[in-house]
């Protein structure tokens, strides 16, 4: 990545955005963020929303932004629903699954073919995501299939630590559920399905007949978004309107650029 010390980005052909902290707060948009995205799609730019968080279907994503001022189609919308769909029908076909998980994404593994099962001598693969539905009950479902079956792998959705929310709150996220269990079992999680693995972007650029130098990554956490951007050799964009402050960007990201908000990705 060559340096970029300038504050206002040049134009891409593709804008990939994280959407917690970067698009919006909870219910709220993040100011300037609608605007900057909708003025970008005016110029002809092609936009993507990259997400961690698999507690929603891209259909219930679109509908949010879309209610927000952005009119948003679910294609546009990659989670990590789709990509724990796609990496386990790829690399554990026809496995049994124990998803720690909301209906979204339960539902959509169902709907892939997947068994689910909370029979912990079945279960060949437990999922740990962000889910608010967490109970000691799963926990030892997980336990049980993992310490003494011995027989299940251990994967999570997202490594997020928590999901930010308006006012400096937050909700505990996928990193928690993967700790628990890592803390009981000794089994080491083996795989992410979401930022900064690669498989996010890969299906958010799938079909879009572009090189990487014309792609930017926008987000608002340097160890996810910016890191996965990174690792592919894409340009990125942190934005301080969720997790990072600047004094936070270390030499491990130097050329980046750095956004109070989408606002100044305009301009250049
Ligand atoms: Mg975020």
């Amino acid at each position: 990545m060559t340096a970029m010390p300038e504050r206002t980005p040049k134009r891409y052909d593709v804008y990939l955005f994280d959407l917690d902290g970067t698009v919006y707060l909870g219910e709220e948009a993040l100011p300037g963020a609608i605007e900057a995205i909708r003025a970008l799609r005016d110029a002809g730019a092609t936009v993507r929303f990259v997400s961690n968080n698999p507690t929603r279907t891209p259909e219930a994503y679109a509908a949010k932004l879309t209610r927000l001022g952005l009119p948003t189609r679910p294609d546009e919308i990659v989670t990590t629903i789709g990509t724990t769909v796609w990496w386990l029908r790829t690399y554990h076909p026809g496995a049994t699954l124990f998803p720690i998980a909301e209906a979204p994404l339960c539902e959509a593994l169902a709907a892939a073919g997947f068994v689910l099962s909370d029979d912990p001598a079945a279960i060949d693969v437990v999922i740990a995501s962000y889910d608010r539905t967490f109970t000691y009950a799963k926990l030892q479902t997980a336990f049980d299939a993992l310490w003494f079956h011995k027989r299940a792998i251990l994967i999570q959705t997202n490594p997020d630590r928590y999901c930010p929310f308006p006012g400096g709150r937050g909700e505990p996220d996928a990193a928690a559920i993967t700790a628990a269990i890592e803390a009981c079992t000794g089994v080491t999680c083996q795989a992410s399905m979401g930022k900064p693995a690669p498989w996010l972007l890969r299906a958010a650029l799938a079909g879009l007949d572009v090189p990487p130098e014309r792609c930017l990554m926008t987000g608002d956490r340097l160890a996810t978004d910016i890191r996965m951007a990174l690792d592919a050799r894409i340009d990125a964009a942190v934005v301080f309107t969720g997790e990072t402050r600047p004094e936070d960007v270390t030499d491990a990201y130097a050329g980046i650029y750095q956004l109070d908000g989408l606002g100044d990705l305009l301009g250049g």
